[in-house]
C-alpha cells in the first residue's frame, strides 16, 4: 500500500460515526490496486455537528470523493452543490463525487445497490408489487429506487411514530415524482389484515428494518404464514447473514431469499463507478471481503 502512495495520490474518504468496523476502505483500497487507480481511501469518525467541518475540508483538499454513513448522510445532503434525483428525492446521500470543476454532487447508491443485488439473484423490480417493512434510512432509498426503477405497486409498513412520518412523506414525494406508479401507500405495521392481504397480492417483500438484526436475531416482523411461493423475500439485514425471515421464507418454498450482504456489495461498486469511472472488480470483492 505504501508504495503506492506518492504526491500524486488523491484522497478518497468515509465520514460518519462509528466508521471502525466498516469494509469500505478494504473494498476501495483493494479496488483501486486493482485497477491501477493512484487514490487511497480512508475512514474518519465524524459526528453528526461536524458534518459541515468535514465536508468542507474534504472540498479544501480536493478529496475525489467521499462516502457518508450514519449520522452524517441528511445533513450532507444539505451541504453539496447538486443532488442526483434519487438523493433528491431520498433527502440523504452516501456517495459524493467531487467533480472537474470542484462542484459536489451527492448520490445515494444504497437503493441502487440493494436493486442490482436482486437482479444478480434473479429478481426484477419493474413492474413488480412490492411490500416494504420500515421507514428509516435503508427503507427510504430502496423505496425511493423501486419507484424511479418502474415498481407497480409500493405498499410500505411501518410501526406509527417513529419514522413513520418519514415514509408518509417518502409517499407523497414518490406520487409527485413518479406519477406512472400505480399504488403508493403507507399503512401500521401491526394492522395485521391490511400486511397478510398486501403480501397475498405482492411479489416481493422486503424487510428494510432492523428486526432480525443482532441480537434481535430471533425476531421477524413478518409471521411465516404469511409468505408464499410466488413472494421473492429480500433483507437489508446482514448480521447474521441468514436472519429468520429468511431461513422460513426458504422453508415456505418463496421463490427467492435474498441477504443484505449483496447490498453493502453493489453499493460500494456503484459508488466506485462514480468515482473512477470504472467498475469494481465486484466478484473479486465479494470472495475476499464477503465469502461465508
Ligand atoms: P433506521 O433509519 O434507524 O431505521 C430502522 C427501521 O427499523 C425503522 O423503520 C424502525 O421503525 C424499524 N425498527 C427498528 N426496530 C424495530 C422494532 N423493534 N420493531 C419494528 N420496527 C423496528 O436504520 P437504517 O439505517 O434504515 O437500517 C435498518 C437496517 O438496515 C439495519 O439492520 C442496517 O444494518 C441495515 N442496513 C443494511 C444495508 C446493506 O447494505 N445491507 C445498508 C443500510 C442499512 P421505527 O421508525 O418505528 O423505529
Amino acid at each position: 500500500m505504501e508504495s503506492r502512495i506518492n504526491g500524486h495520490t488523491r484522497l478518497f474518504a468515509l465520514i460518519g460515526s462509528p466508521v471502525g468496523h466498516s469494509g469500505s476502505p478494504a473494498m476501495h483500497n483493494y479496488s483501486f490496486a486493482r485497477r491501477g487507480i493512484d487514490a487511497a481511501y480512508l475512514a474518519f469518525d465524524v459526528p453528526e455537528e461536524r458534518t459541515a467541518d468535514a465536508v468542507e475540508a474534504l472540498r479544501t483538499l480536493h478529496a475525489g470523493g467521499f462516502n457518508v454513513t450514519m449520522p452524517c448522510k441528511t445533513q450532507t445532503a444539505r451541504l453539496v452543490d447538486r443532488l442526483s434525483p434519487a438523493a433528491e428525492l431520498i433527502g440523504a446521500c452516501n456517495t459524493v463525487v467531487m467533480e472537474e470543476d470542484g462542484t459536489l454532487t451527492g448520490h445515494n447508491t444504497d437503493g441502487i445497490g440493494f436493486v442490482r443485488n436482486l437482479k444478480e439473484h434473479g429478481v426484477e423490480v419493474k413492474g413488480q408489487r412490492i411490500v416494504i417493512l420500515g421507514t428509516g434510512g435503508a427503507a427510504t432509498a430502496i423505496t425511493v429506487q423501486a419507484a424511479l426503477d418502474g415498481a407497480a405497486q409500493i405498499a410500505i409498513f411501518n410501526r406509527r411514530g417513529g419514522s413513520y412520518s418519514n415514509g408518509e412523506k417518502t409517499v407523497e414525494k414518490i406520487r409527485r415524482a413518479v406519477p406512472d406508479i400505480s399504488r403508493v401507500y403507507i399503512e401500521d405495521i401491526h394492522n395485521r389484515d391490511a400486511l397478510r392481504a398486501a403480501i397475498a397480492g405482492s411479489d416481493l417483500l422486503v424487510n428494510a428494518t432492523s428486526l432480525g438484526m443482532c441480537p434481535m436475531e430471533d425476531r421477524t416482523p413478518v409471521p411465516a404464514e404469511y409468505l408464499h411461493p410466488g413472494l421473492a423475500v429480500a433483507d437489508v439485514v446482514y448480521n447474521p447473514r441468514e436472519t429468520r425471515l429468511l431461513r422460513e421464507a426458504k422453508e415456505a418454498g418463496c421463490r427467492a431469499a435474498v441477504d443484505g450482504t449483496g447490498m453493502l456489495l453493489w453499493q460500494g461498486a456503484e459508488a466506485f463507478r462514480l468515482f473512477t469511472g470504472q467498475e469494481m472488480p465486484a466478484e473479486e470483492v465479494r470472495e475476499r471481503f464477503f465469502a461465508e
